[in-house]
């Protein structure tokens, strides 16, 4: 049976499109109370979720190869095998994976979630939300 994605009462249909990536990167977080204050490396497992419409064209919404050139480029080229605190102040999960979204924000990538894991079971979601000003990532003055 043909498939007709426009039709009468049919809207163009919102997609979104994972695709999941990996790097190593070594880190410490000096302050921590706990183990972290270590210099440690975890096995940064990163799930990129962008949203946008399916083109009535092409059928896609977001092509796969593109997504994964843009993630390499603005992120994995630039933090796998890195010391993170050679570019974060605090090289957090939470911290590292606010850089990623506005890295891959600018680059022109509609973004719905990341999931940065850094073990099997410990991960933070960021879907570009705030609620108040926190420490500065940006290499700049620090907090
Ligand atoms: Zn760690």
């Amino acid at each position: 049976m043909h498939y007709e994605a426009r039709g009468p009462g049919r809207t163009i249909p919102a997609m979104l499109v994972a695709r999941d990536f990996r790097f190593e990167a070594a880190h410490q977080l000096p302050d921590h109370p706990g183990k972290c204050r270590h210099l440690h490396g975890h096995s940064y497992r990163l799930r990129v979720v962008c949203r946008a419409p399916v083109d009535e064209r092409t059928g896609l919404a977001i092509d796969f190869a593109e997504l994964k050139r843009i993630v390499h480029e603005e992120v994995l080229d630039l933090l796998d095998h890195a010391f993170l605190n050679e570019r974060f102040p605090i090289p957090s999960a939470e911290l590292v994976a606010v850089w990623i979204w506005d890295r891959l924000a600018a680059a022109g990538l509609t973004l719905d979630e990341i999931e940065l894991k850094e073990t099997e079971s410990c991960s933070v979601i960021y879907r570009g939300e705030g609620l108040s000003h926190g420490p500065r990532i940006d290499g700049g003055e620090g907090p």
